[in-house]
Order: C-alpha cells, then sequence, then structure tokens
C-alpha cells in the first residue's frame, strides 16, 4: 500500500526525492510544489509530499518504514457549527460530524489542510520530519529527526535550526555516559540523640545492605552510586532522609532503585528496632527525592548538553541577523525565566522533548519528566557559543520489563538512528539546541509573530 513504485506519481515523486537530497526543495514545501510545478492538487498532493518525505528519509537513513504508516487520505477537512460558529478541523478518516460543544451537526466547509507540517505519516499520532542534525564530541553521529509535535510551526523550525547548525559544522554535544535514579527513605525521631544515633548505626550497616540492594539492580546493570544523609529539624521534628542513587547506562531503572530502597527499609528498621532506637515513622520519602523535582539539587537523570560556536562573520553572511540584537535577546528570555523564580529556562525543550518521547514512546512518556533545560549565549575569542543543557534526561531506550516500547516507536528510533540512551540524550540536546536557535534568530530579525 505504501510502496511509491505502485503510485501512479512515481516520477514526480522520485524527482521531488532527488532534490529534498540535493537541499533544493525544502521539506515543508513538498505540497506546494506539487501542485504549482507538476499539478497535483489537493487533497490529492497531501499523500504524495508524505511519500516523497518517507522515501527521502529511507534513502538516507538506510531504513525502511514498516509500521509508521500513511492513510489513504492524509489530511483535514474544515467543518463549521452554526450554532457555536465555529470552524473546526478534523482528520479526513473522522466520520463524527457533530460539534462536541453543542452536540448539534456540522456542515462541511471548502478545503484541504496537512495533519501536521512535514507529515511522514502515522495512524493514531501524527509523525513529522524535522531535519538532520551533525553531532561531534561526546557522540559522532547524524540523527534523523522525527517529532510528534501536533499542531503548528515547530518542527519546521528545528528543520531550518538543523539546517543552519550543520552549515556551521555541527552541534558540539556532551552527554554523561550514565544516568541516575534515585529514591529516598525517610525517617522521624522525637530527638536529635536518637536521629544521630540512628545515623551512626545506619552508616555502619551499609556495607552489608549495598551489595544486597545492588541484586536488586542486576537484570538492568545498575549500581548503588551515592548514599547521602540529610537530617532537617522542623516544628519540634527530627527527620533525616537517605537519598540512595543508583547508575544506569541504558535504563531508567525507576523501578529497580524503588526495589531495592524498599528492601533498605525493611533492614534499617530490623537494624534500629533491633539496637531499641525508636523512630515515629519510616517511610519512602516521595517529596525528598521522589519524582524529578524542577531543583537545583535534583539528581535524577543524565546531563547532556549542545553548543555551536558562531564565528563573526557568520551573524552577517550566514545567519542574517544582527549579532547584538541576538545576544540581547537570548539575555531578556534568561533574565525573564529568573525573574519568574524558575530554575530552568524551559522555551521550546518544553515542546520538543515531549515530541521525542512520544515519537519513540520510549519509557517513560510524560512530559514533566526531562523536560527542563537552560539556554546560554557568550561571547569567547570573538565568537559567540550559542549553548543549552538539559540537567536530567531520563530514558530507557529498549523495550523491556521497565516499558513496553510499540512496534511504532521502535521504528521511529530505527529511523532516527539512535541505539543507546546517551544517543537519544545526544540527539535530544541537539534538537532542542535547533529549535531554540531558529526561534532566536526568528524573533532577533523580528519575523516571528508579526503577521
Ligand atoms: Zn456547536
Amino acid at each position: 500500500m505504501d510502496d511509491p513504485r505502485n503510485n501512479p506519481h512515481i516520477d514526480v515523486i522520485e524527482a521531488c526525492i532527488e532534490r529534498l537530497k540535493q537541499g533544493s526543495l525544502p521539506p515543508w514545501k513538498v505540497e506546494e510544489e506539487l501542485v504549482a510545478g507538476f499539478g497535483i492538487d489537493p487533497p490529492e498532493n497531501f499523500r504524495v509530499a508524505a511519500l516523497c518525505r518517507r522515501g527521502f528519509l529511507e534513502e538516507v537513513t538506510g531504513e525502511g518504514f514498516h509500521t509508521i504508516e500513511l492513510p489513504e487520505k492524509p489530511f483535514k477537512l474544515r467543518w463549521h457549527c452554526p450554532k457555536d460558529n465555529l470552524v473546526w478541523e478534523l482528520d479526513a478518516r473522522d466520520e463524527y460530524h457533530t460539534c462536541s460543544l453543542c452536540g448539534g451537526r456540522l456542515d462541511p466547509l471548502e478545503g484541504y489542510g496537512p495533519l501536521v507540517s512535514n507529515y511522514v505519516g502515522g495512524q493514531e499520532i501524527y509523525f513529522s520530519y524535522a531535519g538532520r542534525i551533525k553531532v561531534k564530541g561526546d557522540v559522532d553521529a547524524t540523527f534523523t529527526n522525527l517529532l510528534v509535535y501536533g499542531t503548528g510551526m515547530g518542527p519546521i523550525g528545528v528543520t531550518r535550526g538543523c539546517h543552519l547548525i550543520n552549515r556551521i559544522g555541527g552541534a558540539e554535544v556532551r552527554v554523561a555516559d550514565k544516568a541516575q535514579a534515585v529514591r529516598c527513605n525517610g525517617y522521624i525521631f522525637k530527638s536529635r540523640e536518637l536521629l544521630e544515633k540512628a545515623w551512626t548505626l545506619i552508616k555502619e550497616q551499609l556495607p552489608q545492605i549495598r551489595p544486597e540492594m545492588e541484586q536488586r539492580l542486576k537484570e538492568f546493570s545498575g549500581r548503588i552510586s551515592a548514599v547521602e544523609f540529610k537530617p532537617v529539624e522542623k516544628g519540634g521534628e527530627h527527620i533525616l532522609y537517605i537519598d540512595f542513587a543508583a547508575e544506569f547506562e541504558n535504563f531508567r531503572g525507576h523501578g529497580d532503585i524503588s526495589r531495592a530502597v524498599g528492601f533498605a527499609k525493611g533492614e534499617i528498621e530490623a537494624l534500629l528496632r533491633g539496637a531499641g532506637v525508636k523512630y515515629e515513622l519510616s517511610v519512602i520519602a516521595q517529596g525528598h527525592d521522589g519524582d524529578l523535582k524542577p531543583s537545583p539539587k535534583n539528581k535524577r537523570g543524565r546531563f547532556a548538553s549542545a553548543e555551536i560556536r558562531i564565528p563573526d562573520g557568520e551573524f552577517e553572511r550566514l545567519l542574517k541577523v544582527d549579532r547584538g540584537k541576538f545576544l540581547a535577546f537570548v539575555r531578556v528570555d534568561s533574565i525573564g525565566a529568573e525573574d519568574l523564580g524558575c530554575q530552568f529556562y524551559s522555551g521550546m525543550g518544553g515542546e520538543i522533548i515531549p515530541a521525542v518521547y512520544k515519537a519513540t514512546q520510549v519509557n517513560p512518556q510524560s512530559p514533566l519528566v526531562s523536560s527542563f533545560q537552560n539556554i546560554y549565549a557568550e561571547e569567547d575569542k570573538g565568537d559567540v557559543v550559542y549553548r543549552v543543557e538539559l540537567p536530567n534526561v531520563e530514558v530507557g531506550i529498549a523495550s523491556t520489563r521497565e516499558g513496553l516500547i510499540s512496534p511504532v516507536g521502535r521504528e521511529a528510533l530505527r529511523i532516527m538512528g539512535v541505539r543507546t540512551a546517551k544517543e537519544f540524550a545526544a540527539s535530544l540536546a541537539a534538537q532542542v539546541l535547533a529549535g531554540e536557535f531558529n526561534l532566536a534568530l526568528e524573533i532577533s530579525r523580528e519575523k516571528l509573530y508579526s503577521s
């Protein structure tokens, strides 16, 4: 069904694939070009355009599309609710032509539109192609970007950013070899003396507890990397927090560290009871270091950064932007986030990171986890260094007991060229850099949001 060789427009498709490869046809202009240059009118152009982008990606990546399917009618239609005077846009396959606001019938309107920009396939979720980016440094690769971004220009912005970054030599990435998973135990004592006693006992017992905990991390090759004690006195209560951190190379490790810390909790309770050290409460302390916190003290996940060094002359020649304006825009944004009391500036990252998580269906899929970023622009030896830092990329990219990844997600990872969690983090940082860079340029040129 998806084989372009069976398509009556095979010659057109091949010509467009060639131009996509040369870079003379931007991927987001294929639909328009099919109408203007080849007379393939809407709605037929939408499916043919997706076939062109799919064929292009298959040629440059050497990977095939199998489970990311292309529907027969990949476009949207417009409908009108006379009662609410609202224009609805529905997937052409959507047969529920009822207004969900008033329950009335919708009237058809003229015109078609693309499902999402740079659409390449997907039945239930819409995949957008978002360019290819060259990275060097801790990871050397060229990644192909697939995003499930939804509506808007995001995928086009990332594609344009990638194109410019590649022209300047690619993104320099730094990525930690391992990611941390953390769980915390909390104990309440009636006095500082009891807390101190417990602390000493637990510390002495740790060399016996640790190997037992590591047994529970074996399946995913984890190891305990740090144990930190933190006493807090508040409202007459003496609380002892114990953070247990474990390192994993390719897995998230969240379930394993939870089981290991659950085991430690039982051992510590028996130890304290045996020594007559009375505690009022012993719990897994979710609030201290349970799920991810937007805190500079957060220990979870893996650090990844991506940067480009922009020589002075490129601002005018390639980027067509005033260097001072560009630097001032980045300054205004980071000071703005700081003034709001944010620990992290989360701009495009807040959209791009979840879009990669959705495309790859990895574990976890929650956008709250790992969507933090910081952004920097610094002057160095006459150049400008523009950088994004992702402090806590937390991801398992293998389909295991830890999290099932659908065939569509595994296919996306193959096409993207991502085989390890480290490569995932590198690709993520590079895409956030591309999206932010393009946005910063467009805003500095005063092109964006100006109708
Ligand atoms: Zn209505």
